[in-house]
């Protein structure tokens, strides 16, 4: 399946994102919310349970957090909405029902801007509402795969979780604009600290809403896409299923209004059962619940409390540090990245140069080895004095990256590091600098004849025999000293 498939007809894509809010108890409960790794069915109470009798309490926090990505998508929060009880009956469901926002969900009408592409794209949210989450079935299979399982294990640790529900409008035009919202969603919730957002561990689930237009511009029958568990498969997911929709319409057939789930291991979505409308479910008012009734006074006071908001971020780095687009979108996308990185030019370090460390040097590190930003061995300031010795001629940016790599690796001063990468022995001097600086001459003599014959006129030349100087010595010597020789032997 190829990216580059072009759609005969126009894609619409809807989606529906499931965030876990980051709080520490159950929806209406005081189970703890971190169930992943514990033992199954350990997680609970009477409660979650639904054991008859228990009565549910609604968890305020999820109330707050719910408000605050609400507020982040520009939506109305509401003065009053309420619960109801979605009916169903599946094995992951001790209740038989889930507690869901229906009819008067928390936040409506609001909306998320993209650039996909270097287009500007504007995703309508319709609303945002609250749930709890189900529990999880297991299918004991010896390949990983859906399908082959002699029987089913149920674990309810996760059933009573708080999950918010963003539904968007049906604005997505393709699928690589159906992964840049839920990546622009993913990143607002963590701003907001009010989901992690792991596609992989499920705490941000998406299920998509796909269909082609007809010729005459109406919507055509859409199918509902699940089991994505990262963003490579959401798009790959959707990329299959517009070819798969395009070449049944070309043959003559027609698309079922279906649930289809998403099988990674071969690449396909399959048919998982035909989908219920509304009415199936038989929605009801769950009567146990009072109604959430937020006063203006407390909408006020969510937004006060909202953080600097990603796109505001971006906006301030181009206007203060003057980074390009590319670098402002590497270094924000992350908040505590995007904190490091204003430390470090607090602590008095360039912009521009620190963008380029915390861009290919940091985060590079943070790869390798893992872990966050935040436990990151490096501080702000000991980077900045790293960069301002770079900046200085103090320092080459070899060393300079020598340096980083032992104060990752042990716990030593900056000093230490420094005296350990032999940058502060300045050895090299004299005829044995002169020596290096020759070998680098011979063994570039046409570079050497392009200086020496004034056709360098932009220095780029110049500055490459610098830098092969810097490697071979090093940093053993000192970069202004070095760079004399050179001018000189080259007749500048
Ligand atoms: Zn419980």
């Amino acid at each position: 399946m190829s990216a580059s498939y072009v759609s005969k007809r126009q894609v619409v894509i809807g989606l529906e994102v499931h965030l876990q809010l980051n709080t520490t108890t159950k929806l209406f409960c005081s189970c703890p919310t971190d169930y992943i790794g514990k033992t199954p069915n350990s997680n609970v109470c009477p409660i979650c349970l639904a054991v008859p009798g228990t009565l549910p309490l609604l968890n305020d926090g999820a109330v707050a957090l719910g408000a605050r990505m609400g507020l982040g998508l520009h939506c109305k929060i509401q003065n009053y909405s309420n619960f109801h009880r979605k009916n169903y009956f599946y094995a992951d469901l001790a209740k038989a029902y889930q507690i869901t926002q229906y009819e008067l969900p928390i936040a409506t009408g609001g909306y998320m801007d993209l650039e996909v592409g270097g287009a500007a794209k504007r995703v309508r949210v319709h609303h945002l509402h609250l749930e709890e989450d189900a529990g999880k079935l297991v299918h004991p299979t010896t390949d990983g795969r859906l399908t082959g399982a002699m029987y089913s294990l149920v674990d309810y640790n996760r059933g009573g979780v708080p999950l918010s529900e963003v539904v968007s409008e049906p604005d997505m035009s393709s699928p690589a604009e159906a992964r840049e919202y839920v990546m622009r969603l993913r990143q607002l919730a963590r701003y907001l600290d009010i989901s992690d957002g792991e596609m992989e561990s499920g705490s941000l689930r998406v299920d998509a809403n796909i269909s082609l237009s007809n010729a005459d511009g109406s919507l055509g029958t859409r199918v509902e896409i699940k089991n994505m568990n990262s963003f490579k498969s959401l798009e790959q997911a959707l990329e299959y299923e517009t070819v798969r929709q395009n070449k049944a319409l070309d043959s003559g057939g027609r698309i079922v209004q279906e649930t289809r789930l998403w099988d990674n291991a071969e690449g396909v979505t399959r048919s998982m059962r035909n989908k219920e409308t509304a009415s199936d479910y038989r929605y009801y008012p769950e009567m146990d619940l009072a109604p959430i009734v937020i006063t203006d006074e407390e909408i006020e006071d969510f937004k006060r409390g909202m953080p600097e908001l990603p796109w505001e971020k971006r906006d301030r780095f181009a206007r203060d540090f003057g980074l390009s687009k590319e670098e402002i979108a590497i270094i924000t996308e992350q908040r505590e990245l995007a904190q490091y990185y204003e430390d470090t030019v607090a602590s008095g370090a360039p912009p521009a140069r620190a963008a380029n460390w915390v861009r290919m040097e940091v985060l590079r590190m943070l790869n390798e080895r893992g872990g966050t930003i935040s436990d990151f061995k490096v501080k702000p300031g000991v980077l900045a004095d790293i960069v301002k010795k770079i900046e200085d001629g103090e320092l080459s940016s070899t060393v300079g990256k020598d340096i980083l790599e032992l104060l990752v690796a042990e716990d030593m001063s900056l000093d230490d590091a420094i005296k350990r990468s032999g940058a502060s022995g300045r050895r090299l001097t004299g005829d044995a600098l002169d020596g290096i600086i020759s070998g680098v001459l011979e063994a570039n003599p046409d570079v050497a004849d392009v200086i020496r014959s004034g056709q360098d006129r932009k220095g780029g030349k110049l500055k490459f025999l610098q830098g092969l100087v810097m490697k071979e010595t090093r940093g053993q010597a000192d970069p202004k000293e070095a760079s004399e020789v050179l001018s000189r032997r080259l007749g500048l």
